[in-house]
């Protein structure tokens, strides 16, 4: 089956634009949401990446890849920035970055760890931390009639959880289960008590009702995603139906 292109030519891909921070929406103490306006954007699809340029007036720079939460909206670009203690560039974005300020960005990047809307088949999403923002984008992208969505969105307490209310709404929906795994202190009164992701929240390779296997997107800090896998594979899902996106060293 063909594929729908990536979009964009690569070389527009490849080309620096100027980025206008237009609004920051807090998520978390720790995570904000920033809607940037970007010359000439040539869309992108859940699940992409950009890369973030920052230059201090020394003209050193700093350049870091943020996925895009929020699917194609014209030159609107949204990503949402975990701030890393003593991390170079997410403190500057989550904490810094002004209305108004400019940064440079490149892309989309990334054609393999996308969800196309139209996409056939049943997806589970396993995010850990902040990876849940490309996850975010897809569940933003379905519309009334995709196939059944299962997040499960691993934190390390309650108020680690961003898009709370978002992703309240959304599990209200027929069509998309959301359950949140808590590593290190759960809600009061909740069903799981706290601890690591197990084999148990997630699905087996026979999906919801016995049903065509789902595709699974697994994306957070690469401890995580590689145990995440190593449990998929475990449960009976093939290995190409795996696709998986790594953050950085540590998670939740
Ligand atoms: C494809 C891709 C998409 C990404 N999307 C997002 C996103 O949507 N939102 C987001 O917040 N981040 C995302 N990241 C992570 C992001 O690129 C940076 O790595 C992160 O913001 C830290 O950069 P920094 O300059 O602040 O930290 P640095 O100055 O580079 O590092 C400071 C310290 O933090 C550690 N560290 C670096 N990265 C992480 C991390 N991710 N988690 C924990 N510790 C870390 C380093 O080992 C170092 O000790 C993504 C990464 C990739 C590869």
């Amino acid at each position: 089956m063909a594929r729908a292109a990536v979009p964009g030519g690569l070389s527009a891909r490849r080309a620096w634009r100027d980025a206008t921070l237009v609004e920051r929406r807090p998520e978390t103490d720790s995570a904000v949401t920033l809607v940037l306006d970007v010359d000439g954007w040539p869309g992108h699809l859940p699940g992409q990446h950009v890369d973030v340029r920052l230059t201090a007036p020394d003209g050193y720079t700093a350049t870091r890849s943020y996925s895009v939460s929020a699917p194609e909206h014209g030159d609107r670009v949204e990503l949402t920035i975990q701030r890393v203690p003593d991390g170079e560039v997410s403190t500057f974005l989550a904490d810094g970055l002004a209305v108004g300020d400019a940064v440079r960005l490149r892309g989309p990047v990334g054609g393999w760890f996308v969800w196309r809307p139209g996409q056939a088949g049943p997806v589970l999403l396993v995010a850990g931390g902040s990876g849940i923002v490309p996850l975010m984008a897809m569940l933003r992208a379905r519309v009334a009639g995709s196939p059944p969505f299962r997040l499960v969105y691993s934190v390390r307490e309650p108020d680690d959880v961003i898009y709370r209310d978002e992703l309240a709404a959304i599990a209200a929906t027929d069509d998309v289960e959301v359950r949140l795994v808590h590593t290190r202190r759960a809600p009061e009164g909740a069903a799981r008590p706290a601890g690591r992701l197990q084999g148990t929240d997630l699905l087996t390779a026979t999906g919801w009702d016995g049903g065509d296997p789902p595709t699974c997107y697994v994306c957070g800090p690469t401890g995580f995603v590689e145990s995440a896998a190593d449990l998929l594979v475990g449960l009976g899902h093939a290995a190409d139906r795996i696709r998986t996106e790594r953050f950085g060293p540590s998670g939740p």
